[in-house]
């Protein structure tokens, strides 16, 4: 069942939608070659508890942190820890905050320093990939309509979508349904209602979509060891359109 938001839960939503964005800014600015994982961590979880939230991810399902941080080859779910980022690099970051009981999650891929084209290429596609999406978020349309315009957009700059991994329906519950593939042909799924919050987050290949989970059972890893980005955004249908909610 999708269960649909009043305009008084978006309302909350929106401000844990805004602590996300708020500790994601910070993490932004503190990537560069040197720093930790885990100090990156440290910077988010500090940040959404001083903002009256608790971070989401930290112990759900187990999960051992406040964010997910997943370099280079590393699709989604890597552990923060001692490993200092280098130069040339990338890093994604997935964060959610629960504020009075509601969830906001979100995810940005940051380059440290210096990294080839073809890897800025790739982040540049995910994120435009992600707004594309997005635009397809309004009352009447189908839901795959969002992952058609997705996977359209991403294999037109020749990259790929993973499949094994989707976005999700998000409220009470970080993950509600439906779920959101980035993948598909489109006018499939449930009609878009207002009221319908979803998170959106493409995860795009350099190479080929095929990934694997490493040994710790959490880590998502592209198969050929190429890089992949994954961008995420909170998002409500709305009678005036798409509002993203992750946003300050
Ligand atoms: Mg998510």
């Amino acid at each position: 069942m999708i269960v649909l938001k009043s305009p008084q839960e978006l309302a909350v939503m929106r401000q844990a939608g805004r602590i996300v964005a708020q500790a994601r800014r910070l993490i932004i600015e503190a990537v560069r070659p040197g720093v930790t994982t885990a100090e990156l961590d440290a910077l988010a979880e500090d940040s959404i508890r001083r903002s009256g939230a608790t971070p989401a991810f930290k112990g759900y399902h187990g999960f051992p942190a406040s964010i997910c941080a997943s370099v280079d080859d590393q699709v989604v779910h890597g552990f923060p820890g001692p490993r200092r980022l280098r130069e040339g690099e990338i890093v994604a970051i997935d964060l959610g905050a629960v504020y009075r009981g509601y969830v906001g999650d979100g995810a940005v891929t940051v380059p440290v320093g210096e990294v080839p084209g073809e890897v800025l290429r790739l982040l540049e596609a995910t994120r435009e990939a992600l707004a594309e999406g997005i635009t397809r978020a309004v009352a009447g349309n189908h839901l795959s309509d969002i992952s058609h315009a997705v996977q359209e957009y991403v294999e037109s700059r020749g990259f790929s979508v993973v499949r094994d991994f989707v976005g999700h329906g998000i409220g009470q519950k970080m993950h509600e349904e439906p779920q959101i593939p980035n993948f598909g042909p489109p006018g499939r799924g449930p009609l878009l209602k207002e009221g319908m919050t979803l998170a959106i987050e493409p995860m795009v290949n350099l190479g080929g979509y095929e990934v694997f989970i490493e040994p710790n059972g959490w880590t998502v890893r592209t198969r050929d060891g190429k890089p992949s980005a994954h961008f995420e955004e909170t998002v409500a249908v709305t009678a005036a359109g798409p509002q993203i909610l992750t946003a300050e």
